[in-house]
């Protein structure tokens, strides 16, 4: 086993209807070269899981019964659509059955975190038994590899890499003779043994880390866009495929909201020296992004933006030339598990900005003693990413010429060489990514 397999994942709309499943079966038989292919859920189903788990979770049974029934009939019809021959419907009906019958069993069973998970595994579980009855109606061989045989997350949510090495390991050398393979993206084992998931989006994270664990020779993410644009194309009209990037260029955009990307994608990849390449299913000519340890070109990427801030200042008269003050500061987020994203400091304050707000409250009753704290919610920080980035000439003329009549909150410049982050409230968010478009892009 070793770099003579490729992995080829595709997302939600790469296999939403049956007409792309065609087309993804076409893709993945069309290369030689042994390959893993790493299957989201359906467009719309994980959405609509997560409303039936918190319909259940409201004790709302009956409005969860309809949704089952929704998505069920959805299936059904996708079925007739994508197979042909009687057995292989009878057989595609005979799963649906199986795990809608289980989706209504919940519904009698009292809610729980560990079943909410079961519920949001069914999407990436059906939809790779389906492929894989299509793939045998076509006479196309084949392997189903259950990622619950092999993905799995620690205590702390994250992934075992060691451990899912060997069990993948063994299991492909169970199948010696296969060359196509198919599995789950998001879902995993946590650490007590359970169904639980990589969080949204995490099929991007499943393919990194099982390129990573194989040492795939490429890991290609397959979705709806010609690649990485150099801004969001759902908020910005006129935006650009970026041909080539390297790993800590793309790490960041994915962590800064990027959305192509999952936040945690790239580390895996990137420590094995597996090249990522971003693909369109729709438009499997386009040239799309090549991820490696190659740059490129020096100089401005991309922009990205990155919702749900919450920014927090701790003003301290005593903090004058007092040593100590940052790392009291921090030792209250490293208790709490909560990760800080940008910092700025001055004599006399530390502002900071955290997404996750589960302690929130805890974090600011122990900030409290060590001076003043104020709390800004709603922000979004926008990152200005590329390489070597800071030493662009005029950047930052060129970043803050491009800004009119926003305030912005906080500037982190230099903490990589390959971002500069604004953060700025989120009501101006789209007025920003589209001025950023236009000043540092020339792209009205
Ligand atoms: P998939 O279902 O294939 O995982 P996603 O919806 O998760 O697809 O990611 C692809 C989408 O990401 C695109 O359709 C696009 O709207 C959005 N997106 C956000 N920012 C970018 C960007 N900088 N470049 C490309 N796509 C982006
Ligand atoms: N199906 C999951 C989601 O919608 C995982 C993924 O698509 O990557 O979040
Ligand atoms: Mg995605």
């Amino acid at each position: 086993m070793g770099v003579f397999m490729k992995i080829m994942k595709f997302g939600g709309t790469s296999v939403g209807k049956p007409e792309r499943m065609f087309q993804v079966a076409e893709l993945v038989t069309k290369n030689d070269e042994p390959t893993i292919v790493v299957l989201s859920a359906l467009s719309g189903t994980t959405n609509a899981l997560v409303t039936i788990g918190e319909l259940i979770a409201k004790s709302e049974r009956e409005e969860a019964k309809k949704q089952i029934e929704k998505l069920e009939e959805h299936y059904l019809h996708f079925v007739s659509q994508l197979l042909n021959d009687p057995q292989s419907i009878e057989k595609a009906k005979a799963i649906l059955a199986e795990h809608f019958e289980f989706l209504t069993i919940i519904l009698k069973i009292s809610f729980s975190e560990a079943l909410n998970k079961d519920i949001l595994a069914q999407g990436e579980l059906l939809s790779t038994k389906l492929f894989c009855i299509y793939l045998e109606e076509k006479g196309i061989d084949h392997q189903l590899l259950p990622a619950l045989e092999f993905m799995s997350i620690d205590g702390y949510d994250e992934p075992q890499v060691g451990s899912i090495k060997v069990k993948l390991t063994q299991l492909l050398k169970k199948y010696k003779a296969k060359k196509l393979f198919v599995t789950q993206g998001y879902i995993c084992r946590n650490a007590r043994g359970e169904v639980d998931n990589l969080k949204r989006g995490g099929s991007d994270y499943t393919a990194s880390l099982i390129a990573a664990a194989i040492n795939a020779s490429v890991c290609e993410i397959w979705t709806d866009i010609d690649g990485m644009h150099n801004n969001d194309p759902r908020i910005v009209k006129k935006t650009m495929p970026v041909e080539q990037m390297s790993f800590d260029e793309a790490a960041e955009l994915a962590y800064f909201g990027a959305k192509i990307l999952h936040p945690a994608s790239i580390w895996p990849a990137q420590t094995f020296k597996v090249p990522v390449k971003l693909l369109n299913t729709m438009h499997p000519e386009a040239k799309g992004t090549t991820i490696s340890e190659k740059a490129g070109s020096v100089g401005v990427k991309a922009v990205a933006a990155k919702d749900n801030i919450t920014a927090i200042r701790i003003k301290s008269s005593r903090m004058l030339l007092a040593y100590g003050f940052l790392r009291k500061i921090f030792e209250v987020f490293e208790k709490y598990r909560t990760p800080i994203d940008m910092i700025t400091t001055s004599e006399v304050a530390v502002s900071l900005t955290i997404d996750n707000t589960t302690h929130l409250k805890e974090i600011l009753k122990e900030l409290e003693p060590l001076g003043t704290v104020e709390v800004d919610k709603d922000q979004v920080i926008i990152s200005v990413v590329g390489n070597e980035i800071s030493q662009t000439r005029d950047i930052i003329k060129k970043l803050f010429g491009s800004i009119v009549n926003i305030p912005v909150r906080m500037v982190s410049y230099g903490g990589s060489p390959h971002n500069i982050s604004l953060l700025v409230s989120a009501k101006h968010k789209i007025k920003i990514l589209q001025q950023l478009n236009k000043g540092m892009f020339g792209l009205d």
